[in-house]
């Protein structure tokens, strides 16, 4: 058994805005009084940007501009941060799917993948095949409930160490080691498999709109939610409030539970 400290997240891709296509675009509609926040991150800047096309609120009426302005808008929100916060408050919560972050989560569980992918809107999965993997070693995080006890951690250690064999066994019997047709392989391999434990280590690559990581993350940290996926979720949520802080201003920490919480909830 390999022993899995921690499982964790790595923020991989994020959304980027192009502005020299959204500079052309603010010409061809009139050149609305209006630029991107600089004290915004990229993709906060483009949630305003598809708000504001919306409304056609880029800055308060101007007959000169009738492509960019509208005779019902007689003032306008300034700042990223209060424009954001008020999409939030008013729950259109669907201008943040135009921006999204892709993790890698490393060393988590099939526990822990199963789970995650039951979130379906807005996301996208790759995950770490096991029927060509072959699973030599089984690499294992324990959970702190587990370690916890040492009866139940050792309790843990043999289970695995017993499944580990099953598949050096599993090898040995279908003389693996001398096959060289890659089908036979993957047919075993995915055959194995069956005994390997739901606990092994494993990867998987996510993208999700920061929509469905505000729903997500709000879900998965609850103290309902299961051990693993609360870590998880609880390291994309640090990183998603580092990159967007406009975004994810209603959310924070709840030093005592471990859950992060919002006060606008799933927009
Ligand atoms: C603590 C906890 C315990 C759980 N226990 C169980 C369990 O025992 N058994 C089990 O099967 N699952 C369980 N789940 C999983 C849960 O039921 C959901 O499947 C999972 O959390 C995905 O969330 P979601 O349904 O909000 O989907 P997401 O894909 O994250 O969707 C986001 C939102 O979009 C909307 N939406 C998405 N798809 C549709 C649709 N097809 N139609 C209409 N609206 C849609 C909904 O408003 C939804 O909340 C549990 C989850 C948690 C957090």
């Amino acid at each position: 058994m390999r022993n899995i400290e921690k499982p964790k997240a790595y923020l991989v891709a994020k959304s980027m805005l192009v502005n020299e296509g959204l500079n052309e675009y603010l010409k061809d509609i009139g050149n609305p009084d209006w630029e991107p926040d600089k004290a915004a991150a990229d993709g906060e800047n483009l949630i305003e940007a598809a708000g504001r096309m919306c409304y056609r609120s880029w800055q308060p009426y101007d007959p000169s501009k009738p492509e960019a302005t509208n005779p019902n808008v007689g003032r306008v929100r300034k700042g990223n941060a209060g424009y954001i916060g008020n999409v939030l408050k008013s729950g259109h919560g669907s201008i943040l799917e135009h921006v999204s972050m892709t993790f890698i989560c490393r060393n988590v569980s099939r526990v822990f993948t199963h789970e995650l992918v039951r979130h379906r809107a807005g996301m996208a999965y790759s995950q770490e095949s096991l029927r060509y993997v072959r699973l030599d070693d089984l690499p294992v995080w324990i959970p702190d409930s587990a370690r916890a006890n040492p009866e139940a951690e050792k309790k843990f250690a043999d289970v695995i160490d017993f499944l580990e064999n099953a598949q050096k066994e599993m090898a040995r019997i279908f003389n693996f080691d001398d096959l060289e047709d890659f089908t036979s392989k993957k047919m075993l391999t995915s055959m194995f498999r069956r005994l390997a434990p739901i606990g092994i280590g494993t990867t998987i690559v996510v993208t999700g709109n920061l929509r469905s990581w505000r729903h997500i993350i709000e879900m998965r940290t609850s103290v309902h939610a299961e051990e693993e996926i609360r870590i998880v979720c609880s390291q994309i949520a640090e990183i998603c409030k580092k990159e967007y802080p406009h975004v994810f201003q209603d959310m924070s920490l709840n030093d005592t539970t471990g859950e992060w919480v919002f006060d606008h909830p799933k927009v």
